[in-house]
Parts: structure tokens; C-alpha cells; sequence
């Protein structure tokens, strides 16, 4: 069977290329599984994890406002932020989970509520990512 390349890339920099087995990841219409000669796909991806399976181990990310292509057995993720789950800070995360819950509960006359919902849904799927390693 023919190897499956999977590349995560943000604006600053590669967060990995790697040879792998399997891709999952949550589509904005609904979660999706990529093997070797999958037909090609290009899909907006929603806040939150994908993982992926290599050599039987199976490995998470963190993906925020991304795009998935997939074509000739290549998966390309391009997302405005990324971390794997061993580099996501989960302190920081705890930090900006209470900020904008802090937000949400007594906005201010100028909190932008939808900024902040963002905010917690990135920081509560990194939280759950980093609890995959
Ligand atoms: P914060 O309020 O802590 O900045 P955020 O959700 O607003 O969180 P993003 O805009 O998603 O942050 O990301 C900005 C940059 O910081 C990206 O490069 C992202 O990879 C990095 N980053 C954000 N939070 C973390 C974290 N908890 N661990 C590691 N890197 C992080």
C-alpha cells in the first residue's frame, strides 16, 4: 500500500511532516479519515484536534483555524495556529481558559463575546489535546 505524508504548516513555521498511516480530523462538515489513495479532498477545519497513526502509535495535534488538503497520497494541513500535543504550554491554555470564561461570565461594555467564545473553544481543545501524551 502506498504511504501516506502528512504536513502541518502555520504561518511561522513546519509543525510536522511526517510519513504516517492514517490522518483524522474534524471537517467543518463533520470529522473525516484519510488512508493511502484516499480521492482527493479539500476541507475547512474546525478548532480543535487531529491525530494521526504511525507505526501503530497514535499522535495528536492541536489545529486552529486550518484547512486539509488532501491529493496523491499527501495531506496538507495549513492552519493560522498549530502544536503538537507535547509542545502545547498547558498552563498558558489553563490561562486563557479563565480569561475568556472570565469574560463570558461578566462581559464588559466593550468584550466582544464571540471573540472570547473562540478563545475558549481553542484553549479547552488544547487542554484536551494535551492530554493525549
Ligand atoms: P493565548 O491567549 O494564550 O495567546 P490564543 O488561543 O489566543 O491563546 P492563538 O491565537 O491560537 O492563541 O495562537 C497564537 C500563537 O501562540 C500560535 O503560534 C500558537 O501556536 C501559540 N500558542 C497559543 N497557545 C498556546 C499554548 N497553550 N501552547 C503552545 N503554543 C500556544
Amino acid at each position: 500500500m502506498a504511504t501516506l505524508r502528512l504536513d502541518i504548516v502555520t504561518p511561522d513555521r513546519v509543525v510536522l511532516g511526517a510519513d504516517v498511516d492514517y490522518v483524522g480530523a474534524a471537517g467543518v462538515d463533520g470529522q473525516f479519515g484519510v488512508l493511502p489513495d484516499h480521492s482527493p479532498l479539500l476541507s475547512a477545519l474546525k478548532i480543535g484536534d487531529l491525530y494521526y497513526r504511525q507505526g501503530g502509535e497514535v499522535k495528536w495535534a492541536f489545529v486552529s483555524g486550518g484547512f486539509a488538503e488532501v491529493s496523491e497520497n499527501k495531506v496538507t494541513v495549513l492552519a493560522e495556529a498549530a502544536e503538537l500535543a507535547a509542545d502545547i504550554d498547558v498552563d498558558r491554555a489553563e490561562q486563557a481558559k479563565a480569561r475568556a470564561e472570565k469574560r463570558l461570565k461578566a462581559p464588559e461594555p466593550d468584550t466582544d463575546t464571540a471573540r472570547a467564545e473562540l478563545a475558549l473553544t481553542r484553549a479547552i481543545a488544547r487542554l484536551r489535546v494535551a492530554a493525549h501524551r
